[in-house]
Formats: structure tokens, sequence, C-alpha cells
């Protein structure tokens, strides 16, 4: 079967040209006759992949020299629980603004460690916007400002940044490494690898140093960002299987030329497709357009009857994992950086020939 143009939103697709490498690799990797599976962490090889990782990562993101590079286990829902607890005392409070459902299950999180405050929530419409800044109901001596840079569900994604001293951890974890950000604008940064990193068991936690060291005492080790910045995140055994990868996709992101590049593609990608939704009555795309995601694209078809013969057809012409979340329903198409702006054309080619021959 030849590869499948893949929406898939997350673990999601990966650049064909490292699963390559991957597989070149794998019997014998540099020489050692053994795989990266089947060596310690801590031999020289693999400190040299975890180095090469981190200089990597921040040249891609620019990362200043004050913030650490931490990588976790748990995924980016573990960081929703090692925020509250790393950043704030059980009566400290914390803002956060919800603005889809990986924002709701943080603030629940945050609601166990510490005292919450939801600052904004655009539940009341099915998550599908952002409120204006000016309603914001932010609490004074807030420890920090959470907010979910892309909501991977809803299609939602902040194209401004919140204002204040306080610092902001956001959870990038469906956008990171899609265009250039300014790091030295949040306090902490984390997101999962299984959409714009590598594959599923690794988290990247990017700290700002002076907020390393934990708002409580007894934490366990593992819950500590501070045990993972003395320890060059080998804290105890990492996956580095997953870790290695992460070293290729940046490799890779870095021959392409980088984030400027990626955001170009990106922005073309969304733009296009968009464009499509908007310009049919046979689709559309609910989001209020000034947060729309570039990552993550929800659209619904004007008869849900068709939904099924959609998904049928999308994947009999190679276009695969597109049914949508079952909150929003309809479609969700996830261009992340991996997705080829190919896998955009033909979707809307796609789209397009649906709706002449079932609208
Ligand atoms: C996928 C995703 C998560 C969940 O990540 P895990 O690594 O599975 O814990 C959290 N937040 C956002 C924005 C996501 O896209």
């Amino acid at each position: 079967m030849p590869r499948v143009y893949n929406f898939s939103a997350g673990p999601a697709a990966l650049p064909l040209e490292v699963l390559e490498i991957i597989c070149d690799d794998i019997p014998d990797w540099q020489g050692t006759g053994m795989s990266v599976m089947e060596i310690s962490h801590r031999s020289k090889e693999f400190i040299a992949v975890a180095a090469r990782c981190e200089a990597n990562l921040r040249q891609l993101m620019s990362v200043p020299d004050d913030y650490s590079v931490l990588w976790t286990q748990g995924g980016a829902t573990l960081q929703m629980a090692m925020a509250p607890l790393n950043l704030a005392g059980p009566d400290d409070t914390a803002d956060y603004v919800v603005t889809g459902s990986w924002g709701k299950k943080a603030a629940s999180e945050a609601a166990k460690q510490c005292k919450l405050n939801v600052a904004a929530d655009s539940s009341d419409k099915n998550f599908t916007y952002i409120p204006h800044e000016s309603t914001w109901q932010r609490s004074d001596g807030a420890k920090y400002l959470h907010i979910t840079s892309n909501e991977t569900i809803a299609g939602v994604e902040f194209h401004f940044l919140p204002q204040g001293d306080v610092p902001i951890v956001a959870d990038m974890s469906s956008s990171i490494l899609s265009r250039p950000i300014n790091v030295g604008e949040y306090g902490v940064i984390y997101a999962g690898a299984q959409k714009n990193i590598g594959p599923a068991g690794i988290t990247l936690v990017i700290v700002r140093n002076d907020l390393l060291e934990p708002a409580r005492e007894k934490l366990p080790h593992l819950m500590m960002w501070k045990s993972y910045a003395e320890s060059d995140s080998m804290t105890n055994t990492p996956p580095t299987f997953a870790w290695y990868v992460a070293d290729l996709v940046f490799q890779h992101l870095l021959r392409i030329g980088g984030l400027d590049v990626i955001a170009e593609v990106n922005k073309r990608k969304a733009e296009k497709l968009y464009a499509a939704i908007d310009g049919s009555d046979f689709y559309s795309n609910p989001v209020q357009v000034d947060c729309r995601s570039r990552m993550n694209i929800p659209f619904i078809l004007a008869d849900d009857r068709l939904d099924a013969k959609f998904l049928e057809e999308t994947l009999a012409a190679g276009l695969t994992n597109l049914k949508g979340h079952r909150s929003v329903g309809g479609m969700r198409a996830s261009i992340y950086n991996a997705v080829p702006e190919e896998a955009v054309d033909t979707l809307i080619e796609f789209m397009a020939e649906f709706e002449r021959t079932n609208g």
C-alpha cells in the first residue's frame, strides 16, 4: 500500500524522510551493531543525540539562554498537573483562559492543586472563539496565566499574546514548531510530542530558569521540573526512541529551512483549505475567523447524513483520519508540519468533487 495522506490529530504524520532514516538505522545504528532502543541512555552515543536535539531545538525556536529545555514523560496531560505543582502553593491562585477541551482539562487539574480562577471561558459557544482580552477576569497576585495556544479539537488558535507581567504558561502541544514564536514572552511552554515533534511518549517543557524552583515542598522527584533541569532530563530512564526521533525531526526542520519556511507553508495550507470551506455552502467551519487554527481545521457537511459516505470515499482516495471529534461532529483535517501541501491540495480537490456529486 502506498503512503496515504494522513490528517490524524495525534499521534500524527511524521516526515517520510525521517521514517526512512529510522528504517535504515534500526539494525545497526551509527556502527554500534545495535539499534538506538538497545543501548544505555547514558552511553556517549545517546548523550550526543540528547545534546544535539536540545541544541537544534534551541536554534529552531531561538530559545533564550535563561530558559531550560526539559524532556519528560506523562504527556502534556501530566504537565497540566506539574504546572500548578511547581508554580503555585496550595493557597496561591492561578488564572486560566479556557478556550477548549484541553484548557478545560488543564483548569480542572489546577483546581486540585491550588486556587483556580477561570479568567475567561468560551464554552458558551462550544469553544468557537476566544473571549476578548478586555473581558477577562484576572486575579490580583496570580502566580501565572495558563492558555492553550491551539485547541486541537475545536480548531481555535491564539494569534495574540496576553498582556501583563504574570508568567504565561502555554500548552503548545498542537502548534509548537508550526511558526516562529518569541519564547522570551512565556514563562513555561509545554507540548506532547505526538503532533509536531515526534512519536508519543516524550514531552517537551521549556521553563524560564527563575521558575524552576518548586513553589511547594516534598514533591515527588519526577514531578519537579528542577530534577529534569539538574539531570539533563535523565532523571530516570527516558523514552530514548521517541527522543531519538525528535532529534531527527529537528534536523529535518533545519534542513528544510527552519520555522520561517515551515510557517509559510503552513499558512498557505490553512488559507487554501479555509477558502475552500468558506467558498461553499456545502461545507462550513464554525470558528470565528480571527482565531482559526492553522493546524486543526474542523468542517461540517451541510447534511450530516453524508458524513459516513464522505469518510468512506476519502479513505478510498488515500485521505485518512478525517473524522471530526465527537464534540464538534463532521470532519477535522489536522495539517501539521509533516502533512505535505499536496495532501491539502488533494483534499480540496476531493471536497469539490464530492460536493459536485452530492450537493
Ligand atoms: C494532544 C493534546 C494534549 C494531550 O497530550 P498528551 O500528550 O496525550 O497528554 C494536550 N493538549 C493539547 C493542546 C493537545 O493537542
